[in-house]
């Protein structure tokens, strides 16, 4: 099994690690950074390199592993072999961007939910903007400029992004279901990773904690690195259900 380090580690941007299978255009490695696509979030692009061979990184999904989908570079033949050492570099201004409109999304979910009572049913963020699908009948222009100023908030007050794992049955009886939807993850998955947005900085503690949520995705250490949050739209996505459209600075 590949040690998914993207969960443990959101600053590094390059690691080494040995090629444990290769298959066609693609290869397996012990450890990685690349974020594999899922839950909304694009996979991670970025290089392999070893001493005699460099490879672009095209695409990176997990099934019953993580397997990263390889182009050779200019005189690069094949794959690097099974084995080898490889530095893996990622692209980092895609993956930050990727982990800022993540964190905000989080703070979309649980505003949406706090305020409009309009849970989350479905996200998907690129570099350059974010959609996120809510329960919700219409949201209005004011509803919308609301949103937008309680984002901005939210990044203002500096929160502190934390994520840890937890016991799926501990969670279970301690967190707020509504908000985690541990009911919808596969029965299978006994251990959780949370991912928790935290009180203003300098606030009185633990009962500020803004959201709370079961994510395997990559964020920001600190709300206050989304930047400027603009709402761009809504549109209906059939009957109660709103489609909300953001972007970043
Ligand atoms: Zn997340």
């Amino acid at each position: 099994m590949t040690e998914p380090r993207y969960l443990t580690d959101s600053t590094a941007r390059q690691f080494e690690a040995t090629v444990e299978r290769a298959l066609d255009d693609r290869v397996v490695l012990d450890a990685t950074l690349f974020y594999p696509e899922g839950g909304g979030q694009p996979a991670d692009q970025g290089t392999l390199t070893t001493d005699d061979g460099r490879w672009r990184v095209v695409d990176v999904q997990k099934n019953d592993t993580v397997y990263h989908e390889l182009d050779p570079v200019g005189e690069t033949e094949g794959l690097p072999a099974v084995g080898t050492t490889v530095t893996g570099d990622l692209d980092w201004e895609r993956r930050h961007a990727h982990m800022r409109y993540h964190t905000a999304q989080h703070l979309l979910s649980a505003l949406l939910l706090t305020e409009f009572d309009a849970p989350t049913v479905g996200n998907q963020l690129t570099t350059e903007y974010a959609r996120l699908d809510a329960g919700y009948d219409r949201f209005t222009d004011e509803d919308l400029a609301r949103i937008e100023s309680r984002m901005n908030d939210l990044v203002a007050e500096e929160r502190p992004v934390e994520w840890y794992t937890m016991d799926r049955a501990e969670a279970e009886a301690s967190l707020d279901p509504e908000r985690t939807r541990i009911d919808l993850l596969p029965a299978s998955i006994d251990e959780l990773r949370i991912v928790e947005v935290g009180g203003p900085t300098g606030g009185s503690g633990d009962d500020d904690v803004y959201d709370r949520t079961a994510c395997a995705g990559t964020h920001v250490a600190n709300t206050a690195e989304v930047g400027d949050v603009t709402v761009t739209g809504r549109a209906t996505q059939g009957s109660g259900k709103e489609r909300v459209t953001f972007e970043l600075e």
